[in-house]
């Protein structure tokens, strides 16, 4: 395992978290439960073991919210700003972090283009070395 460490955080920083690569999955999503939990037409998150992942600061102003009709889709908020912030899988076996709060540069890039059925008629292709999968 790679001692890099990775620093996140939220839009108002109260929290901080650390990954340490390598990461299990690294990929866009296109179906439409990324777009409603990010807002915009595909969530690109990082997937890691749970001792890849420590938190610094802010946890307590973390809230959860799990999907009731979903396997395991879940989101969780910095209820300060709001702003997305990694959760545990709901088996707990993975967390997923949004790669969009990290503040370093991972330097691996995302490996597909998931749900590319789903995505909106509009996006267009800007990783085309990529598998796009249904
Ligand atoms: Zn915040
Ligand atoms: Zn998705």
């Amino acid at each position: 395992m790679s001692d890099q460490v990775l620093r996140g955080s939220c839009l108002c920083k109260a929290v901080r978290f650390e990954v340490r690569p390598p990461f299990l999955r690294f990929i866009h999503c296109y179906c439409s439960r990324c777009r409603k939990a990010t807002g915009g037409v595909r969530a690109t998150n990082i997937a890691l073991l749970p001792d890849q992942f420590r938190w610094i600061s802010g946890e307590e102003l973390i809230s959860r919210y799990d999907l009731p009709e979903a396997r395991s889709f879940a989101r969780q908020i910095c209820t300060r700003c709001n702003c997305p912030v990694p959760h545990r899988s709901r088996n707990g076996e993975q967390v997923i972090v949004p790669v969009g709060t990290l503040d370093d540069e991972p330097s691996t890039k995302p490996t597909a283009h998931r749900q590319w059925g789903s995505r909106v008629s509009w996006v267009a292709i800007d990783e085309s070395d990529l598998p796009c999968e249904e």
